[in-house]
């Protein structure tokens, strides 16, 4: 990894985040779905890692179809002036009615997802008397976004609805893309395949991560993944390929030595049953760090393992630190979070939730660090001032 460019000496906590493995997740994805391409879903601020330096890499690499899921985080990287002109941005959720000028000013492309938000945008293009691109997705089974396979039926036999809109692309969406042997997987392909063929023509795009990095003969034309290409696993009970794109680090606040019987934190819910060694560390449920995982989780410092003691709190969490050297502890002293000992997968386990939930929950107190190899920093500035 790359030196970083600006080290925050009293930062309390630091999120570092790898461009370069992004980019290679991104390259993995597009191999496994070639001769379809992978775009990037960056919704969510791309699940929290920022989606303006995470769609610059990406648009730097090669990627020029980008998903986000509202009207605002489209304009938000319109705004950043990153996108190259031959880049589409989609929003997957469409429109709100009256949201179209706002979407056709920044030349995105929404996903229409039913009859109504098709007759919205075909309104707006009757009213600016032109045409507009859209993204058209289908219902095959998630039940969730997308037209009803009746809705298809009007579609088809109504062609007039789309007066005014011209679809780029057909999209359906997985529900069991994560377990590649989900009987689901099947149902939904055929689906998709029978709704593709009354649209000739036109390109296709149905895979998340998990869709993308399942072994089949075709991927459609777009991949959609988002997940993988921050290092989440593509599928739950598989051995993980991506690449960790986070790490973060915070660092010892306090220390204190307590007697059998004291307890620790919020409700006392940790009580010593030997002399322990208490660290506290200033991160906290307000940075996104699950209070689910009070009494659960783990931090590592110099590669040991240091289990939460009782509550976190909003702003700080006590670990049990009795088992580390001492060498290990004093104040200042660097703690992994998410690092070689623990990834987000590992954190999402001990909180009972999935790896997308621990990232788009990181806080915005973090200093965040972007790494990227000299090279192609150089090729971003370069790109920036041409
Ligand atoms: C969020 C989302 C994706 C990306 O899913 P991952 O599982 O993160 O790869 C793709 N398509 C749609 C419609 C989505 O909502």
């Amino acid at each position: 990894m790359a030196v970083p460019e600006q080290t925050p000496d009293h930062a309390y906590a630091t999120l570092h985040i790898d461009l370069d493995a992004l980019v290679a997740n991104w390259r993995t994805i597009g191999a496994a779905v070639s001769p379809a391409t992978a775009g990037a879903v960056v919704k969510a601020d791309a699940y929290g890692l920022g989606a303006v330096p995470v769609t610059q890499a990406l648009a730097d690499a090669g990627c020029r179809h980008f998903f986000v899921a509202h009207l605002g985080e489209a304009e938000a990287i319109r705004e950043a002036g990153i996108l190259p002109p031959d880049a589409q941005l989609y929003i997957l959720n469409g429109l709100m009615p009256g949201g179209e000028p706002a979407c056709a000013a920044i030349g995105a492309v929404p996903v229409l997802n039913c009859l109504a938000q098709i007759e919205g945008w075909a309104a707006f293009a009757r009213a600016t008397g032109r045409t507009w691109r859209a993204a058209l997705q289908v219902d095959t089974g998630m039940s969730r976004l997308g037209l009803s396979p009746d809705e298809v039926q009007t579609l088809i036999a109504q062609p007039q609805r789309l007066e005014g809109v011209e679809p780029v692309l057909l999209m359906s969406h997985l529900a069991c893309a994560d377990d590649p042997d989900a009987p689901a997987n099947g149902s939904q392909l055929a689906a998709f395949e029978r709704i593709g063929a009354l649209f000739p023509g036109l390109p296709r795009s149905l895979d998340n991560s998990g869709g993308a990095m399942q072994r089949r003969p075709a991927h459609f034309d777009i991949a959609r993944p988002g997940i993988a290409l921050y290092g989440g696993a593509p599928h739950e009970h598989a051995v993980n390929p991506m690449r960790p794109v986070v790490t973060l680090d915070t660092r010892i606040v306090q220390l204190r030595t307590i007697p059998p019987g004291a307890g620790v934190g919020y409700g006392l819910s940790f009580v010593a049953d030997r002399p322990t060694r208490i660290a506290t560390i200033p991160v906290g449920y307000a940075d996104g760090w699950p209070r689910h995982l009070s009494g659960k989780g783990s931090a590592f410092i110099a590669g040991h393992r240091a289990p939460i003691a009782g509550r976190v709190s909003m702003d700080s969490i006590t670990l049990d630190v009795t088992d580390v050297p001492e060498e290990h502890l004093y104040p200042g002293a660097p703690v992994e979070l998410l690092g070689p000992h623990q990834g987000i997968e590992d954190v999402a386990r001990d909180a009972g939730t999935i790896s997308y939930e621990i990232l788009t929950r990181l806080g915005h107190r973090y200093a965040r660090i972007l790494h990227a190899a000299p090279q192609a920093a150089q090729q971003r500035r370069m790109a920036g001032r041409g």
